[in-house]
């Protein structure tokens, strides 16, 4: 039916099955006219551009001229799931091939080596007793198959004193020729990784308050997060500051999340790497921000002020802003109870929020409180 489509005056033979929307009307054009637009044109905007025929076969794709196009994002990430979760299956499927092949590998390399070591032709010969007793129980004789198993399996307990140091060695090289094949395939890393996205992915899709934090980080940073690595749950490791000093010395793109006492969600992102002792941070670029989960707010950096970004010494304080003069955005101590926040300083605080003193705004309290914490690692892609 796209054949009846009209000509393009311009363009022979090509049909106008594209529209040009713009500012006062609107314009049909075909496939070569679309071109010269994008050649000549300085600021091209694809989304001005309209592909009748397939809004025609999939109607759907018309909200994206509309001002809820964010309801689309529904149908995108079924799609998207879809996709991610197909190349999983295939990725899956292989590996379970390769597998099978290790195993075989494996099984059929060691079967020389394997056999003398648990001195097989001696189990067989035992076994080969008992089965010729065909059903019959002869006290004396099943006494004495016992005995052979029981000194087989004795003699074969302790291998260096009675496998050959060859065939030992044999074994283990082989054991160790297939550890690495299987390591260096990276083939179970590289689904850990696609699962990794689908999980982030699902994530932000069931969490907005994580879609916003992944959001403002792409945005700031201007690249796309592939996965939030956990390093640190003080539920595992403990909630001191010696156990988040070894997870976080020599590490950067940390987004760390804390929980108070009276359950406030607070937390903070910083790009920096960290060390222990001296702030760091830039003043231009700079895209750290505080968050605050109960309040669905989010604190940017004030770009001026980004040399005060982070602050860590494991007997003294973790700081995020501050210039020194016990005026920190944010400040816990060792004990993770005591600490303020006063935010204004070198993190951009809301409206109506007063920055000359201490408050409870981003704490829910005076004090920080604490009674979990949890770093990831972002990583891009
Ligand atoms: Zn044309």
């Amino acid at each position: 039916m796209y054949n009846n489509l009209p000509f393009c005056p311009t363009h022979s033979y090509q049909i106008l099955n594209l529209l040009e929307l713009r500012k006062e009307d609107a314009r049909l054009i075909c496939g070569s006219c679309l071109l010269n637009l994008i050649k000549t044109q300085q600021q091209f905007d694809a989304n001005k551009i309209v592909d009748l025929v397939q809004i025609n076969d999939h109607p759907e794709k018309a909200f994206q001229f509309t001002d809820i196009k964010d309801k689309t994002d529904l149908v995108k990430f079924l799609n998207d799931q879809k996709e991610q979760l197909e190349v999983i299956k295939q990725a899956i499927d292989n590996l379970l091939i390769q597998l099978e092949q290790w195993q075989s590998e494996l099984l059929q390399e060691q079967k020389t080596n394997f056999h003398n070591i648990i001195k097989l032709d001696e189990f067989k010969s035992n076994f080969q007793l008992l089965v010729n007793q065909n059903n019959s129980f002869k006290i004396e004789i099943i006494q004495q198959i016992q005995n052979k198993f029981y000194n087989y399996f004795q003699s074969i307990k302790v291998m260096n004193q009675v496998a050959k140091q060859e065939d030992l060695q044999n074994l283990e090289e082989l054991y160790d020729k297939i550890s690495k094949k299987v390591c260096k395939s990276e083939k179970f890393e590289d689904i850990f990784t696609l699962i990794n996205k689908v999980e982030l992915d699902y994530v932000k899709f069931s969490n907005p308050f994580w879609k916003l934090l992944m959001n403002t980080i792409q945005n700031n940073v201007k690249r796309q997060v592939s996965q939030k690595k956990p390093i640190y749950r003080s539920l595992e490791k403990g909630l001191t500051f010696q156990a988040i000093r070894n997870v976080i010395i020599g590490k950067e793109n940390l987004l760390w999340f804390f929980k108070s006492s009276n359950n406030t969600e607070f937390g903070v992102f910083t790009p920096y790497i960290w060390h222990e002792s001296g702030y760091s941070g830039t003043t231009e670029n700079n895209p750290s921000f505080l968050f605050s989960k109960n309040l669905n707010q989010i604190y940017p950096i004030i770009q001026n002020m980004g040399n005060y970004t982070q602050w860590f010494n494991h007997n003294q304080y973790l700081l995020f802003g501050g210039t020194g003069n016990s005026d920190q955005d944010l400040r816990i101590n060792p004990d993770f109870k005591s600490g303020y926040s006063r935010l204004g300083v070198v993190y951009k605080a809301p409206a109506g929020v007063d920055t000359s003193k201490y408050s409870t705004h981003l704490l829910g309290a005076m004090e920080p409180n604490v009674v979990e914490c949890e770093i990831y690692q972002i990583i891009y892609e």
